[in-house]
């Protein structure tokens, strides 16, 4: 007899699928989405940038496959940055479309929604993989050292640092990342594994911006992660492209429309005391 199928031990709020279906058709209509920023990130480094609240990002592989290593924080609060581990609880390891990334504490609150993911129909692939990961973290020059005893200065971490300092963020505020376009997943021993990357010069992703943001990305000097290994032997620098951004409004003619029903996400309204009484003295 086989065992019941575990219950989930979280469960995340519903989300308003009418609203996010409006944002998403926005897509492709230039009347009801405007592009404000535009660039591309070059392989083997990393970029930050602002998107306010009710805006989408979109991050795109026009070149073909690679992987990105996505942080978030508040923009006007660092405190509050993207919580991997709780989101991994309350929506899946994997995310696509519906799912949310979720803060720290104390805010814990959605950062943004997936509303669309051309990847979406990964699915799990023949030995467990999944795309979009929160399971692992991004690469970084200290477990390279650890593993290789080599210096190499372009991982994740070191791109993402690169980027946050002209905000005054770093490395202490760079975190546990998304790997967007990047298939993981654990093995029959709960080992970690990577796979080179499904995406093609037509993938993207796109999240909508429930809080305004500030957004970082390394383009992983992995690459595709199809010719992976530790240490900078070169041949992982042919597998490296570029990561488009790209941040788009919706303009006000349209919001009233498009946004309608949506408000920037809340914080639980849990007092925070901790079961302390106040005042702790007299
Ligand atoms: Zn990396």
């Amino acid at each position: 007899m086989s065992n019941p199928r575990p219950r989930p031990a979280y469960t995340s709020p519903p989300i308003n699928r009418d609203l996010y279906d409006r944002i998403a058709a926005t897509a492709g209509d230039a009347s009801s989405r405007t592009l404000v920023t535009e660039f591309l990130i070059p392989p083997r480094s990393g970029k930050a940038w602002h998107v306010p609240a009710g805006a989408i990002l979109r991050l795109s592989t026009p070149e073909g496959p690679q992987v990105g290593d996505f942080n978030l924080w508040n923009m006007h609060n660092p405190r509050e940055r993207l919580w991997a581990s709780r989101t991994r609880q309350l929506e899946k390891s994997h995310v696509s479309v519906g799912n949310r990334l979720w803060s720290s504490l104390p805010f814990m609150r959605p950062m943004v929604t997936i509303i669309a993911d051309s990847l979406a129909d990964y699915g799990v692939d023949a030995v467990g993989g999944r795309c979009h990961d929160l399971l692992g973290t991004r690469c970084d020059p200290y477990v390279n050292k650890l593993i290789t005893n080599d210096d190499f200065d372009l991982h994740c971490h070191s791109n993402l640092t690169r980027a946050v300092l002209p905000y005054g963020l770093t490395e202490f505020d760079v975190h546990d990342v998304l790997n967007v376009f990047q298939v993981t997943g654990l093995d029959e021993e709960g080992k970690y594994f990577m796979r080179a990357s499904p995406a093609t010069g037509d993938t993207y992703i796109e999240f909508f911006a429930e809080q305004p943001l500030l957004c970082a990305l390394s383009t992983c000097p992995g690459g595709d992660l199809s010719n992976w290994g530790w240490g900078d032997d070169g041949a992982m620098e042919d597998v490296c492209r570029p990561i488009k951004v790209e941040v788009f409004e919706i303009p006000r003619h349209a919001r009233n429309e498009v946004l309608r029903d949506w408000e920037e996400s809340k914080c639980p309204d849990y007092k925070g005391l901790h079961g302390m009484k106040s005042p702790q003295s007299e």
